[in-house]
């Protein structure tokens, strides 16, 4: 048997698994290891930190294939040399080709305190996290959002529709919030957030966090909880792979998806170089191509040397549950039809993966 070993069950390798599970060839066996012993909807993390839905609405169950085997713990690192995959209680498990799909961590741009005195919506459990701190907080207090790019504006709209008691700030860098939408977007969310009372600060650059404290352009702002949602890089795991990366931390790949020069080890998602922002749209487009690498050569025939661009269909974001913007076909949408579609988009996701 041929074991291809799945590092994390996401959006990039579950669409790997839909691909090859109908026609999986006899001599191929599967071990798909997660830390986690569900497939989870990373986009709907920042409704989870608010409180407006349940745990349960964002986990949907791993399929199940008689030649498909889970082991769920942590991955600590992977052996290329010895072909291996280590996890943290000391497992071995090797593998004659892998797929590294382990997704991102929070990016903290070296800014002192950040990463110990602020909450995260990028892991499940980091998620919940932010959602116990924020559900405790008394009423009238501060919440710090640092960042506004699509999740910390999703977050901060989501949260101030939750507890209008709160007072929410919205901390970004630039001089206009979700700078790569048409500016007729922007204004529109900006436009939201006055209306709702959440207060956004622009041209912000923060210098340190202590505990209930961020310092913007080293001035003092007591927050009771501060949320960052300011930047992303590949997991820590990818992040000490001795491979060439590009300038965000991302392994950089041959156009059939895998490291040069080790044509069994491919890269999907949010810790693969590729044209565009990482997305889990980006990443279920690349695992449309991995699965087909995979099937051709189990079959031992030639893969397409390359594949065409990868089609985005384009972004929604939402503002709270009765409002949203997205980009479609480079059309700008705001209002109640992108919220409407963006609700659409996750119901068939859900149906698709057999939930
Ligand atoms: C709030 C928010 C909103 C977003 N909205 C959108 C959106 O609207 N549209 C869109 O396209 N994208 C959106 N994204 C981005 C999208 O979620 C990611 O790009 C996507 O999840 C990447 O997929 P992936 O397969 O690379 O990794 P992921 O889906 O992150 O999966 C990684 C998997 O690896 C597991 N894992 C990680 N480390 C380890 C380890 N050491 N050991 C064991 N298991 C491990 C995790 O448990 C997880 O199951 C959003 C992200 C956030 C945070």
């Amino acid at each position: 048997m041929r074991n291809l070993v799945l590092l994390g069950g996401g959006y990039g390798n579950m669409r790997i698994l839909l691909r090859i599970l109908p026609n999986l060839p006899e001599h191929i066996h599967i071990t798909l290891i997660d830390r986690v012993p569900y497939h989870c909807l990373k986009t709907e993390y920042y409704a989870l930190a608010a409180g407006t839905i349940s745990d349960q609405h964002i986990r949907v169950p791993f399929p199940e294939h008689p030649r498909l085997s889970y082991v769920f713990g942590e991955v600590k690192k992977i052996d290329l040399h010895h072909e291996v995959v280590h996890l943290q209680d000391g497992t071995c498990i090797p593998y004659d080709d892998l797929v590294i799909g382990l997704g991102c961590e929070d990016r903290y741009h070296g800014v002192p305190g950040a990463d110990i005195f602020t909450y995260s919506i990028q892991t499940i459990d980091k998620a919940r996290e932010t959602y116990q701190k924020l559900s405790n907080l008394p009423p009238h207090s501060i919440v710090g959002v640092v960042g506004a790019g699509l999740s910390g504006v999703e977050l901060a709209s989501e949260l101030v529709e939750s507890r209008p008691d709160l007072h929410v700030k919205l901390f970004d860098r630039g001089t206009r919030i979700l700078s790569m939408f048409p500016e007729r977007l922007s204004h529109y969310v900006e436009q939201w957030f006055h209306s709702h009372g959440v207060e956004l600060i622009r041209q912000s650059n923060i210098t340190k966090v202590e505990e209930h404290t961020l310092y913007n352009h080293d001035e003092a702002i007591h927050c009771d909880a501060i949320v960052w949602t300011a930047g992303i890089q590949p997991n820590r795991v990818v992040r000490e792979l001795d491979v060439e990366k590009d300038s965000q931390g991302r392994v950089v790949l041959t156009p059939r998806h895998h490291i040069p020069n080790i044509e069994n080890v491919y890269v999907v998602g949010d810790c693969a170089s590729l044209p565009h922002a990482p997305s889990a749209q980006l990443a279920e487009g690349q695992a449309e191509q991995i699965a087909q690498v995979l099937q051709k050569r189990w079959k031992d025939e030639e893969p397409p040397s390359e594949f065409p661009p990868i089609k985005l269909k384009g972004i929604l974001g939402s503002l709270g549950k009765k409002h949203g913007f997205g980009l479609v076909a480079d059309r700008p949408l705001t209002g109640r039809v992108p919220r409407l579609l963006k609700s659409g988009v996750l119901w068939m996701y859900k149906y698709h993966n057999g939930y």
